[in-house]
């Protein structure tokens, strides 16, 4: 667990994950300050969430727990933006903007990544299948 996180039951509960169904796919902000590597089945849905925020930045998200995410840069880089009940740590790059991914706990306290699909490198996320995530009632 990352410490200073209330203990909010935020994001939907990640699947587990068998070794064989996982690659590693590498992600950044625009400028390039804040990269990652995220592990995961590759992703034919994503989520759309409906709060505040989310629906203004047009993300696309996936819920990976805390040790599949690597952020390789950018620590420095990154600024945190919290609102509402503060649960989800929201995090942009101070250079360029972008938001590449948030922290959080799922709804047993799991830490918690919520990865920005578009974010990631080589990936197309016209072929997802987006749902719904009613982040505005958590
Ligand atoms: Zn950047």
């Amino acid at each position: 667990m990352r410490g200073g996180l209330p203990a909010g039951r935020a994001f939907p509960n990640v699947l587990l994950m068998s070794d064989t169904q996982v690659r590693t796919y590498a992600g950044s902000c625009h400028c390039g300050a804040v990269k990652y590597e995220v592990t995961m089945v590759p992703p034919q849905k994503a989520a759309a969430c409906n709060c505040s925020l989310c629906s203004r930045a047009g993300w696309l998200l996936a819920f990976v727990p805390d040790g599949n995410f690597r952020l390789l840069s950018g620590e420095d880089e990154l600024t945190e933006y919290r609102f509402n009940k503060r649960h989800i740590n929201h995090l942009f790059c101070s250079k360029c903007g972008v938001r590449p991914f948030s922290r959080g706990t799922d709804r047993s306290g799991a830490a918690t990544v919520a990865v920005n699909l578009r974010t990631l490198a080589d990936f197309d996320v016209t072929a997802l299948e987006v749902h719904s995530f009613d982040g505005a009632s958590l």
